[in-house]
């Protein structure tokens, strides 16, 4: 678990501002889930023989004895939210939510123990539709972000249970014969989980996976119809992408579509942004059947993107506009009122005002530390002149003597 400074905070806001500001142009709602939830949710949506419920969850007893966990990731309890309100029966709606997810997974690079997502799900649509508006969506957002030219879209279907039931076996069959050249967690899970095999990242075991059976090839009709009818809608929009066979997701509630957003650009944490459709998952938590899709994404390789790339733009920063110093108890007093009327009359600006007294040397060296393109002085001379002295801190130009009534007018033309 980590700190975020306040060095990065500013990247993290412009990112969850364009985010919410996208999502809000096509009609997506903001909904805030608690951070705990009952264990037994995320083991009947997420699955007992995955990752995360196996190995990764943060889980206690609270003071009643009941078993509580920390949320491992958003959709399970925005389904459970979503039931318990009544926001699912017989309509449609589209969220969205944004916070921190908790994982006891190895921490590296990109991947962190509390880490960040924001999450979209949509329920009450059952068409291929609603999948291609979500990726559209996502396509939309990279460009606002300047990102689109370093990810790229994978989407696979996983079809029903049943289909996968037979696929299943076919794997099961195929792998069996493999046993020993398989890796530790690849050999458990060909009892308990195959499918999850092939989302396996040992190369030995991918380098057998290359012949073994496809999952295209036990798609049910409904299901491959739906696959065919969201590529038509992708391609119309003009969002590319690539179908991959292999992928499915860590989760049990998937099914039909699912989606990877990948970068090349993070190294081994290429996966940004991942989700799918869980037509089962609202009735398997006791709901009525709703059908329902939706993705993560996760914030940190996001935000680590926007840095490596190095695509934020330069007014995402923590530098004030202009940094205000009084000297002498009179200059002092002053330069507070000086700062009231400017955050007045320009509520748009960074107006830093010095406190804590200090010579006109050490009061500059925080002025510059500050970023501002200003510094405004008010000294003696000042206060009796009713004026201000206004230096420009990152420019050549020369330090000029305005009227407190000019100020203003002054520091918009300079500030632009
Ligand atoms: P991965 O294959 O990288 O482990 P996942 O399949 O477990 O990802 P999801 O549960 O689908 O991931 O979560 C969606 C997104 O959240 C991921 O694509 C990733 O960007 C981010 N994410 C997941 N786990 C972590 C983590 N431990 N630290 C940081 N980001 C994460
Ligand atoms: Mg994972």
């Amino acid at each position: 678990m980590n700190d975020i400074l306040p060095d990065q905070t500013p990247v993290w806001q412009y990112l969850e501002r364009t985010v919410s500001r996208v999502l809000r142009g096509y009609g997506y709602q903001e909904i805030r889930m608690p951070i705990v939830e009952q264990t037994e949710l995320f083991k009947r949506s997420i699955g007992e023989v995955t990752d995360i419920v196996e190995k990764e969850m943060y889980t206690f007893d609270d003071r009643n004895g009941d078993s509580l966990t920390l949320r491992p990731e958003g959709t399970a309890g925005c389904v459970r939210a979503g039931e318990e309100h009544g926001l699912l029966y017989n309509q449609t709606r589209k969220l969205w939510y944004a916070g921190p997810m908790f994982r006891h997974e190895r921490p590296q690079k990109g991947r962190y123990r509390q880490f960040h997502q924001i999450g979209v799900e949509c329920f009450g649509m059952q068409g291929p539709d609603i999948d291609a508006e979500l990726l559209i969506m996502t396509a939309r957002l990279w460009e606002a972000l300047g990102l689109g030219d370093h990810v790229r879209l994978e989407i696979n279907s996983i079809g029903t249970s049943e289909s996968r039931k037979a696929f299943r076996s076919a794997l099961v069959d195929y792998l069996s014969d493999f046993r020993e050249q398989l890796d530790e967690d690849s050999r458990r899970r060909l009892e308990t989980n195959p499918l999850r095999i092939l989302d396996s990242k040992v190369p030995e075991t991918q380098a057998i996976l290359k012949d073994a059976p496809n999952l295209a090839d036990f798609l049910d009709d409904d299901s491959a119809a739906h696959f065919v009818g969201l590529q038509q809608r992708l391609d119309l929009a003009g969002v590319a992408y690539t179908i991959n066979a292999r992928l499915v997701r860590g989760l049990d509630y998937y099914g039909k579509t699912v989606f990877e957003w990948v970068t090349e650009s993070l190294g081994a944490q290429g996966t940004v942004c991942a989700g799918g459709r869980y037509d089962g998952l609202v009735e398997q938590l006791g709901g009525k059947s709703t059908p329902a899709v939706g993705f993560a994404m996760g914030i940190e390789r996001l935000v680590l993107m926007l840095e490596t790339l190095e695509v934020v733009p330069p007014s995402v920063s923590n530098d004030a506009d202009v940094y205000v110093m009084g000297m002498g108890e009179a200059g002092e007093a002053d330069a507070l009122r000086v700062s009231e009327m400017l955050r007045d009359a320009l509520p748009e600006k960074v107006v830093v005002a010095h406190c804590g007294g200090g010579s006109f040397r050490s009061q500059m060296k925080r002025a510059d530390r500050s970023g501002a393109r200003y510094g405004l002085l008010i000294g003696e001379d000042e206060v009796a002149s009713k004026t201000v002295s206004v230096k420009p801190l990152r420019s050549e130009g020369e330090q000029q003597v305005v009227n407190q009534t000019d100020l203003i007018t002054t520091l918009s033309e300079l500030l632009g």
